[in-house]
């Protein structure tokens, strides 16, 4: 069912939030949106301009991460001045009120662990870019870490203890996916009685095979998105409104 207006979409959606016991919600870049990240792979977002490096292409060449590291250091006002929006702080006050046990995102901004939910509890599907990881022995490593490094010498950090390259904390084009992330997901998904799909166009696989998982489990399925969806046939409630404005009336909760 597609709610006919906003209002009568905020009613159906509150009528199902409280009759529901354990929600999942699956964010996307549309929930981050309001928070000034932009959507990468929106029309004339970042990607149409930038071509995304992929994986194996970051790992074989200098100049590959040295790029990856200046476009990055290049967003970092935009991360660093993020705040969580109405959306990210509607799903925190069903966090805290016990009916949400874990979000699962395919955003890497870190806005849900801003927002109040234990970084347990944020299940991150394409990883996180605010800190980074050696790929050589998976040492963390601070932004501020590899800013100096790369202001010092121009180039991409390289990992104090073994040499190996350093990377942002996200998955890349080409990188598989965290087994642990995608296992958690799965059992988020299989085991909620409404699973809540916000900012996602759900054309990412497998990450977009997770509603329909829960819907296969028996879960009632609700997608916000300013965009139709490929699942929106699936969903017992779709809202085409914007984020902020369907889930602001819940951020008091
Ligand atoms: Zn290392």
């Amino acid at each position: 069912m597609i709610a006919t207006d906003l209002r009568r979409g905020v009613e159906q959606l509150g009528d199902m939030i409280a009759a529901a016991n354990v929600i999942v919600p699956f964010t996307g870049a549309g929930i981050s949106t309001e928070s000034g990240i932009p959507d990468f792979r929106s029309p004339g977002g970042l990607w149409s301009r930038n071509r995304p490096i992929p994986y194996d292409e970051f790992v074989a060449s200098q100049d590959a991460r040295d790029e990856s590291w200046r476009r990055r250091f290049n967003m970092e006002p935009t991360f660093a001045a993020a705040r969580p929006g109405r959306g990210h702080r509607a799903l925190a006050a069903l966090y805290k009120a016990g009916k949400i046990p874990a979000v699962i995102t395919q955003n890497i901004d870190n806005l849900h662990q801003s927002s109040g939910f234990a970084a347990d509890h944020v299940v991150e599907l394409h990883g996180n870019t605010t800190y980074a990881r050696c790929i050589g022995c998976d040492k963390h490593h601070d932004l501020i870490w590899a800013k100096q490094r790369f202001d010092r010498t121009g180039k991409a950090p390289s990992c104090d203890d073994c040499g190996g390259p350093v990377k942002t904390a996200t998955i890349s084009f080409g990188q598989a996916m965290p087994e642990d992330a995608m296992r958690r997901a799965s059992e988020l998904a299989q085991n909620c009685d409404l699973f809540l799909v916000v900012g996602s166009s759900l054309v990412v696989w497998p990450a977009a095979g997770m509603p329909l998982l829960a819907k296969n489990c028996g879960a009632r399925l609700v997608i916000v998105n300013n965009e139709p969806t490929e699942q929106d046939d699936a969903a017992d409630l779709v809202i085409r409104y914007d984020i902020g404005e369907t889930l602001g009336p819940f951020v008091g909760n």
